[in-house]
């Protein structure tokens, strides 16, 4: 059960709650079709999925908590177009059965809500994190967080393809993580309703034992300074590789030690997007461990839709956060 836990607030029961419905229907999606996509204009991919359960989880928010703004990744402006009516129709039907109000014109308003600016107290979604590893099969979660007055209080991970603890890099039973603040983070299966159990990050001190966790795409990093820092800390062990925050839901067990966020070195002006960081970064700091960016500097949540004032992102199971900083410098 929950012993200890926050998860009685009614954020929590909510973030918990929609987390699962959102990443039940993500899997939905995944066996319904063969996977549709368009091009976004930085060419990633986005499928139906991104759209239905950003829209699942805006019309829920509304519901539960009207007065507050939710920043999301997507828009509907795509969908609204020729070319994205056959995406818009998918998303829509997919929608009916959990929703049965939805239709076209209501779902991109739902989608829109993600647009709203930070404020004092917000919600921050990333739908599909990891949308190229749900495209080829491999991790993503679906990432919810709240943030109020600059301070992440609450974060959960859905991560439909992931076993804990043990790793499981491509395909699990199915996790769901939540963290609150100064209330610890706690896992269960995506399926299970009520048994959580307490997280906590690996013990290891020895720099030599560690495991890093790192992208499965070579574009979200410098994969050649990875390696770098690897041989200079003498890292000895093969690297947990897998897609999206569950990096962090993965760190936070206790399977991994170190993660880097180095800038690719063709976007060194990169900064990270909110949702891409807040859940994951409050369940590793609520397991016992460690982040900040490059430089050693907190995470920033008061900067807007992104952490324009940090440069990448360091995490860890905080005893070998110092080593990794001074190896980076
Ligand atoms: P990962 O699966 O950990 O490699 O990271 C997935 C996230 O990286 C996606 O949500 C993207 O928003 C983000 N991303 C896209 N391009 C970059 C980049 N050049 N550097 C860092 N992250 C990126
Ligand atoms: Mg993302």
């Amino acid at each position: 059960m929950f012993t200890g836990s926050d998860f009685t607030s009614p954020e929590a029961a909510f973030a918990v709650g929609i987390v699962r419905d959102a990443a039940q229907l993500a899997q939905r999606i995944q066996t319904g079709m063969a996977v549709m996509g368009l091009a976004k204009s930085d060419l990633s991919p986005v499928t139906v999925a991104d759209f239905a359960l950003q829209a699942l989880v805006a019309h829920a928010l509304s519901e539960a908590f009207p007065e507050d703004a939710l920043v999301a990744e997507e828009t509907s402006a795509q969908l609204r177009t020729e070319p994205g009516r056959d995406v818009l129709d998918v998303v829509t039907r997919f929608l009916v059965p959990a929703m049965p109000g939805a239709s076209s014109e209501v779902v991109c308003d739902w989608i829109d809500r993600g647009a709203a600016a930070p404020q004092a107290r917000f919600w921050v979604l990333d739908p599909v994190d990891g949308t190229k590893g749900y495209l080829r099969g491999g991790q993503y979660a679906v990432a919810l967080s709240l943030i109020e007055d600059g301070v992440v209080q609450l974060g959960v991970l859905g991560c439909p393809c992931l076993s804990l603890p043990g790793v499981n890099t491509t395909s699990g039973n199915g996790t769901l993580v939540a963290a609150a603040r100064n209330r610890g983070a706690w896992w269960n299966r995506l399926g299970d309703q009520d048994f959580f159990t307490r997280l906590a990050v690996s013990d290891c001190r020895d720099i030599s034992a560690a495991r890093f966790l790192r992208s499965f795409e070579a574009g979200h990093t410098d994969g050649e300074r990875l390696d770098r820092l690897a041989q200079r800390l003498h890292v000895e062990r093969e690297p947990v590789r897998m897609d999206s925050q569950a990096k962090y839901a993965v760190l936070a067990a206790g399977s991994g030690e170190l993660l880097f966020r180095l800038l690719s070195p063709v976007r060194p002006d990169y900064r990270e997007r909110i949702w891409d960081q807040a859940a994951g970064a409050l369940i590793t700091e609520e397991a016992g461990g460690c982040i900040t960016d490059l430089d050693g500097k907190p995470l920033d949540f008061t900067t807007g839709r992104t952490l324009t004032l940090n440069r990448g992102v360091l995490a860890s199971n905080m005893h070998l956060h110092e080593l990794a900083l001074e190896a980076l410098r």
